[in-house]
């Protein structure tokens, strides 16, 4: 709070973004034109629900999403759910919950991809047949040593040339759970002497004694994601199946397999993830954050997560417009979250109704209380001509911010001093008289008269207020970073928690105008000068607590 201005709100938004033709706008454009696939643009987002979804996803949804929108296409939600260890039906539940809060809709198109898991079986039958997979029984130890290095190929397994019907046999065994876990897998039969490792004949099943929380207690193999995920994204018809650039050097086996499957030429086109600064994205990271009690859940509001955004009271049409100045390129690099932060402000700037609070009151009395008008009317927001005006009570009495009156004034310091006069907002004017200091000569309160708003005096700054008779204590949860530097993870040889910042979060008790006490969960309120507030599920009837969901200017810097 050291700006002088009356209502300091964000700093001017930059230009709406012109819809940047991006590459994969191109490529879709490119296709539409010459016909592909009939015209038609199907898309797919394919969370593995494994855990919470974060600003990272949004990006990656609204990509999927939006393109398809943009083309009168269909986007499908499909739980990538291949891994039945790490995954829960709580996190399907969350995903769907936070998709659909983004402002995106799937309509029927609602999948699992262990639905497909008899198809998968059946096409990996097809590959046996064909010469084109084998059962192979090398150990993790030999593996490696097989395998070999990107320079040097690797070496043929002693099981690859079994005849394709004993590699159905021991695959229909695999399935039938005679074989412990680890004791053989189902290879393709590629090229042990790519330079891409991942195309030398590549595991496309495993055995695995675990249920699976959609499928049940049906298998005991399952399909890895680079078998998997083609065959889904085939079946499904998706004509762009977008991920991000790690997956670039799987493309040559997601295409070995739409082919030697015969499948529909779905097309996987990858993309740059998003990074952003002060916070990490890893899902194990976030887990370990949650499960440690670090922060106070999956919705921790200082969390990146969706549900952590929604409970800080971050509008889902600030993430869109975030998501779509970030951008989609073919290059890595890391996204200030100021720009986070600006989005956030141009939107709240908007839509949130205007009032004042006190988060560290000092007593200001009002030496001329006849003076004072019988109420006083405040816009209830600038920027929405249709918002209205609401009262503010007022009374000889009334709280300041401490930090808005200083005894012994640094030079340009414009607000409350001895002597001075400031404007307090949407009422009139205050001079300072005298103070009032306890034993120990702590300040307790200011002195000061009142002038009202007509006598337009010339002043340099203007303070928010609040009636002390009037006022409501409510509690407030000032937010700040979770870390303490950019880039928390960068470091692999330091413990990304160290980099935790410890004033991440503030309790207090602010005092607010009574009308405020109606707030209802969800409700985002600017505080004058202050910032942004969010009510929290946490409240109660008239007893709102409050998120600061940003403050109104990026003033920030490490405690
Ligand atoms: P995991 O480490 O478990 O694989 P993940 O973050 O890749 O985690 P998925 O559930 O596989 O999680 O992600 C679903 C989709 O979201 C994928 O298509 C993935 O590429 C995309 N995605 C994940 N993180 C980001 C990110 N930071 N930026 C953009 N897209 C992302
Ligand atoms: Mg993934």
């Amino acid at each position: 709070m050291t700006t002088s201005s009356p209502s300091p709100n964000s700093t001017p938004a930059p230009a709406a973004p012109e819809r940047n033709m991006h590459f994969i706008r191109q490529i879709i454009a490119d296709d539409l034109r010459t016909g592909k696939h009939g015209g038609t643009v199907t898309t797919r987002f394919p969370p593995e629900p494994n855990g919470y979804l974060h600003i990272g996803h949004a990006k990656a949804i609204c990509l999927d999403f939006g393109m398809a929108l943009e083309n009168n296409g269909t986007c499908h939600l499909r739980m990538d759910d291949t891994n039945p260890v790490k995954e829960d039906i709580e996190y399907t539940e969350s995903i769907k919950e936070d998709v659909r809060w983004l402002g995106f809709d799937w309509g029927e198109h609602f999948y699992h991809a262990s639905d497909y898991f008899e198809q998968m079986y059946d096409l990996a039958c097809d590959l046996i047949r064909e010469g084109k997979a084998y059962v192979c029984e090398l150990t993790s130890a030999q593996w490696t040593d097989y395998r070999g290095i990107p320079t040097q190929p690797g070496k043929e397994s002693p099981w690859r040339n079994r005849t394709p019907a004993e590699n159905l046999d021991l695959f229909q065994r695999m399935r039938a759970g005679e074989f412990p876990d680890g004791a053989k897998v189902l290879r393709a039969k590629i090229d042990m002497a790519s330079p891409n490792l991942h195309m030398r004949d590549p595991v496309l099943y495993r055995i695995l004694h675990a249920p699976h929380p959609h499928a049940g207690d049906k298998w005991c193999i399952y399909p890895m994601y680079d078998y998997a995920h083609p065959i889904e994204d085939a079946i499904e018809k998706i004509t762009h199946s977008l991920c991000t650039l790690e997956f670039e050097v799987h493309r040559p086996l997601y295409d070995w397999v739409i082919q030697n499957c015969h499948l529909f030429p779905s097309r996987q086109i990858e993309f740059a993830r998003l990074s952003l600064t002060y916070t990490v994205m890893s899902k194990r990271k976030l887990l370990e954050l949650v499960q440690n009690n670090l922060v106070n859940g999956w919705d921790d509001p200082r969390l990146p997560t969706l549900s952590g955004l929604r409970r800080r009271g971050v509008p889902p049409a600030a993430i869109r417009d975030f998501c779509e100045r970030v951008g989609i390129t073919k290059y890595d690099s890391l996204t200030d979250v100021a720009l986070l932060d600006h989005c956030i402000r141009d939107h709240l700037n908007r839509t949130a109704p205007r009032t004042m609070a006190v988060l560290d009151p000092l007593r200001v009395i009002i030496e001329n209380p006849a003076d004072l008008p019988p109420a006083i009317t405040g816009t209830r927001n600038p920027e929405d001509p249709d918002a209205g005006e609401r009262t503010i009570p007022i009374s000889p009495e009334l709280l300041i911010e401490r930090e808005d009156f200083s005894e012994n004034p640094p030079p340009k310091y414009f607000r409350l001093s001895p002597g001075a006069t400031v404007r307090i907002r949407n009422a009139g004017f205050l001079t300072c008289t005298s103070t009032e200091k306890d034993a120990n000569g702590n300040l307790t309160a200011v002195r000061a008269t009142f002038t009202p708003m007509d006598a337009k005096l010339k002043v340099k700054a203007t303070i928010h207020w609040v009636s002390a008779a009037h006022a409501k204590p409510v509690q407030v949860r000032l937010y700040d970073r979770l870390f303490t530097i950019p880039e928390p993870d960068a470091d692999k040889d330091t413990d990304f928690k160290t980099h935790l910042n410890p004033h991440s979060l503030q309790t207090i008790t602010a005092h607010v105008e009574p009308d405020l006490l109606n707030a209802q969960s969800g409700d985002t309120f600017q505080f004058e000068r202050l910032g942004y507030f969010t009510a929290d599920p946490d409240s109660q009837p008239n007893a709102p607590v409050f998120n600061r969901t940003t403050p109104l200017k990026d003033s920030w810097k490490p405690a």
